[in-house]
């Protein structure tokens, strides 16, 4: 038979599924995928479950309903200070996986130049292949993941269309600095680049809390923000997310959404519609929470003998390797003899050979399962 599609024959199956699989296989404590073991808000589902009986089971606008779109505007503003007009400046999708996709395919011709801060989450790059982008990584380094300027300089030319940022950033925690932004709106105004900025951790943050890359000055028309409730509500199997940005830009990330999807699912818009109106108190559990269990896996790390870093956001933390190990055989290794999966950071890395010295750890786990995860470790 003739060949399939030559970009997607060379996919790999995502490090995520391939880790999950292997936990479950050993029977491991999975620490590797990211996704809460325990269930989202029991209000939130209560939301859910009135909707499928009051009958929102047809097909939902493909813009998503209006008061969705209502209540992301309104939080824009409540928490951020940012407009974003509800009619035409935000689409809802299928998790912010579908936003991604769309706003890649929406703005990038055959060899556009797209800069991605590497590591970078699995998604953005098999997008940038499909779009046909000549891919330009730039390395947040270790051991505290800046970028160096001038190698990011040296990689925006006169073709480059985009810039991708992750902010509060998977699998380092970082959570950008104001200095770092406004470096590359400097950049932005100046080579005339659009700019992705993926926040689905926008409300997973500890000590400092989250500013949208739109918020800084001269950078909120040249920027998709691109965010979902998966994480806020730990619905990850939800998959609300949208993108938001100028009307000229959701206008072009709708006509793909609409051939490729169409609508969400109605009913959990509704519910979400009305989750999102109404999560300050939430919020602030939420966020007490996340500390808490962050603070339970770093500590016992940092005393079963790893080097950890305290992430400033997401639900990950970072452990260093000894010297001379690496990420892969010491994950296969931490599966089989410890029983606890975590990830190789090797697989978010395209140009640095730094990813081989670290391993992911996810924390949106029940404190009993951090706790067995610590006991397997040594403690
Ligand atoms: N971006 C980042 C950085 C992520 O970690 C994830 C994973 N959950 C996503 C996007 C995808 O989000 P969603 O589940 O809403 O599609
Ligand atoms: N975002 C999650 C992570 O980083 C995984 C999402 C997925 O499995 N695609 O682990």
């Amino acid at each position: 038979m003739k060949p399939l599609n030559n970009i997607v024959s060379h996919f790999k199956e995502s490090i995520f599924s391939t880790m999950t699989k292997l936990a479950v296989e050993n029977q491991a404590i999975n620490l590797s995928q990211g996704f809460p073991d325990f269930d989202g808000p029991s209000w939130v589902i209560d939301l859910a479950t009135k909707a499928l009986q009051d009958g929102k089971n047809q097909y939902a606008p493909s813009f998503g309903i209006l008061p969705l779109r209502e209540a992301i505007s309104a939080n824009y503003k409540r928490y951020y200070q940012l407009d974003y007009n509800p009619h035409d400046e935000i689409v809802v999708t299928n998790g912010a996986t579908e936003a991604l996709y769309c706003a890649i395919t929406a703005l990038v011709n055959p060899g556009d130049e797209v800069v991605v801060f590497e590591p970078f989450y699995d998604s953005y790059y098999a997008c940038l292949l499909l779009a046909q982008a000549k891919v330009v990584p730039v390395t947040l380094k270790i051991p505290h993941f800046k970028f160096d300027l001038e190698e990011l300089k040296k990689s925006i030319s006169s073709k480059t269309k985009l810039l991708i940022i992750n902010n509060p950033h998977n699998p380092t925690g970082k959570i950008f600095s104001n200095h770092e932004i406004e470096e590359i709106a400097k950049l932005a105004n100046e080579f005339d680049f659009y700019i992705l900025s993926d926040e689905v951790y926008e409300f997973l943050t500890f000590e400092k809390n989250h500013t949208p890359t739109a918020s800084f000055h001269s950078l909120k028309d040249r920027t998709i923000t691109i965010s979902s409730t998966g994480k806020t509500f730990g619905l990850t199997g939800w998959k609300i997310g949208w993108a938001a940005g100028n009307p000229q830009l959701i206008k072009a990330i709708h006509n793909v959404h609409q051939f490729s999807t169409f609508c969400v699912a109605h009913p959990l818009q509704v519910a979400m519609a009305q989750a999102l109106a109404n999560m300050d108190q939430y919020l602030l559990e939420f966020k007490r929470d996340y500390l808490n269990k962050r603070d339970l896996l770093v500590s016992g790390l940092r005393k079963a003998g790893f080097n950890v870093q305290n992430p400033e956001g997401t639900y990950f933390a970072l452990a260093f390797l000894p010297d001379g190990e690496s990420d892969i055989e010491f994950c296969q290794k931490l599966i089989k003899d410890k029983k606890v999966a975590a990830i190789p950071t090797s697989a978010f890395y395209l140009k640095s050979n730094e990813g081989s010295s670290m391993i992911r750890f996810c924390f949106a786990k029940k404190n009993e399962t951090l706790q067995s995860a610590l006991n397997n470790l040594g403690l």
